[in-house]
């Protein structure tokens, strides 16, 4: 994949995710799938109490794993709700980070959206150090991005400047790496 092409599907973005009118955004909700702070209860106070029922009716989700609802009020069109690990500082946090990035991603195929907006999933309360789980979520995004062609967009949703600087140059950095030619 050229620099163009990546830089044609991947943005980062400053602001709520909860006012992005994408086809799905993505909210780190919590296992129970009942609500709370940060970006899942901004992304419910806007979507309305119908999102609250029907992730009652879903029952909860695992660690890394995703589930996907209508997004009512939003202007998304869907919200995928996925639970990112409480960081640890282990392996298995990086592995179940990825994985709620791929998942998500995949559900998203599988409805055929062509457009998604991820938060900083486990960046507030779940502790996961921004620099890493930047590195993390533009990663698995360009790696599941091959396998999904019908993802046209992936907008990474910032809510701080410094967040969104320390994006920007993960992602800076992960493309020079992408285009650096092996010297022989
Ligand atoms: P987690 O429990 O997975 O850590 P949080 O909601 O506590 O999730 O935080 C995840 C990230 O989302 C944090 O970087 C936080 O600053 C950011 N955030 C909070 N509200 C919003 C919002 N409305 N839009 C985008 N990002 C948000």
């Amino acid at each position: 994949m050229t620099d163009k092409a990546i830089g044609d599907r991947l943005e980062i973005w400053r602001g709520d995710i909860a006012r992005l009118k994408v086809d799905a955004i993505v909210n780190a909700a919590n296992s129970s799938l009942l609500g709370g702070g940060g970006v899942d209860g901004a992304i419910h106070r806007a979507a309305g109490k119908e999102l609250l029922a029907k992730c009652r009716a879903i029952g909860g989700c695992p660690v890394g794993e995703a589930r996907i609802t209508l997004g009512y009020h939003l202007p998304a069109r869907y919200v995928i709700h996925t639970v990112g690990p409480v960081y640890k500082g282990t392996v298995q946090d990086a592995i179940l980070l990825s994985q709620c990035y791929e998942n998500s991603l995949r559900l998203a195929a599988q409805y055929h959206l062509s457009s998604i907006a991820f938060p900083a999933i486990s960046c507030g309360a779940y502790r996961y150090p921004i620099e890493k789980a930047s590195k993390i979520a533009i990663d698995t995004c360009l790696k599941a991005m091959d396998d999904l062609p019908d993802i046209h967009r992936i907008i990474f949703v910032l809510f701080s400047d410094k967040n969104h600087a320390i994006y920007q140059s993960s992602l800076e950095l992960i493309l020079k790496d992408l285009m650096a030619v092996p010297v022989l």
